[in-house]
């Protein structure tokens, strides 16, 4: 059997937790929401790196979503401060380009693991099945 035609992202059931994603491009975001949302997941949104360490400060999420091209401060300086914090919060960075670097650069700012744009539906559910199990 395919394993891509098999998956089916409803099998997921994430009710009752919670995920930030920090995404300045709003299209992006409608996307991610639409397609977490089918896994019951609560997603909350902000659009800076500095409104991402100041809703951390004050709220509790399990899982961040981080957009590493933001205005002002990057994801990774954002991540670099949260992980100060909250150093088993896990942060997933997406990056626009598969570039050479951003990998290691992704590991080195804390990220605990790094997603390409545009997003692959069934590599991010995956992925985040790592995190937060299934
Ligand atoms: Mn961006």
């Amino acid at each position: 059997m395919n394993t891509h035609e098999s998956f089916n992202v409803r099998d997921y059931n994430w009710s009752g937790k919670k995920i930030l994603v920090v995404e300045d491009d709003l299209p992006s975001f409608i996307y991610l929401k639409a397609l977490l949302g089918m896994t019951g997941v609560e997603t909350f949104h902000v659009q800076t790196g500095a409104e991402a360490i100041s809703y951390c400060q004050e709220n509790d999420v399990d899982l961040i979503l981080m957009d590493i091209q933001l205005p002002g401060i990057s994801g990774y300086e954002a991540t670099k401060e949260i992980k100060v914090f909250k150093p088993d919060l896990p942060v997933i960075a997406q990056t626009a380009f598969a570039i050479i670097g951003e990998k290691e650069k992704s590991i080195e700012a804390g990220c605990d693991d790094y997603i390409t744009k545009p997003i692959n539906k069934v590599k991010l559910i995956q992925m985040l099945e790592t995190f937060l199990g299934k």
